[in-house]
């Protein structure tokens, strides 16, 4: 009965779903890619339902520089996966994060992006010690709201 007016009165409300990537959302990065976008959209839409969201529109996400991860491939099965549910047409935004390395020898560090040089560029010493640029994790959702009840 009747037409439900509210929708097209009411812009939509975006906002942001921010995760704590510290404990629960990273992902084990030496998964395959197809099952790393399972997990993303598993995540993403668990997220979207628990708040109340009615459509995912960006994901945004981190992924060390050294993780073997492309991130064109996982948009490629996240646009497949994706289909009929809330996070459809969602845009997957990678943000790659570098490793970071420090030269036991003379202590100068610098970030580092892959293939790794095995020498440190100030004293060319091969005493390194790399650490991050391997983890992956969602930072965050863009979603649209549900529309008001009517
Ligand atoms: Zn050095």
């Amino acid at each position: 009965m009747g037409t439900c007016w509210t929708v097209f009165q009411s812009p939509v409300r975006r906002r942001r779903v921010q995760f704590d990537t510290r404990f629960n959302y990273s992902i084990i990065p030496a998964m395959h890619e197809l099952a790393v976008t399972e997990g993303i959209l598993k995540i993403a839409l668990d997220a979207a339902n628990q708040n109340g969201a009615r459509r995912i529109v960006a994901i945004d996400l981190v992924i060390g520089e050294l993780s073997s991860i492309v991130d064109d491939s996982i948009q490629f099965y996240f646009d497949q996966l994706s289909r009929g549910t809330l996070a459809e047409k969602a845009a997957l935004r990678f943000q790659r994060e570098p490793a970071q390395v420090v030269c036991l020898d003379c202590r100068h560090s610098f970030p580092a992006r892959a293939p790794l040089t095995p020498q440190c560029p100030q004293c060319g010493s091969a005493r390194l010690r790399v650490s991050g640029g391997r983890e992956f994790h969602i930072v965050s959702l863009e979603v649209e709201d549900e529309p008001a009840d009517c």
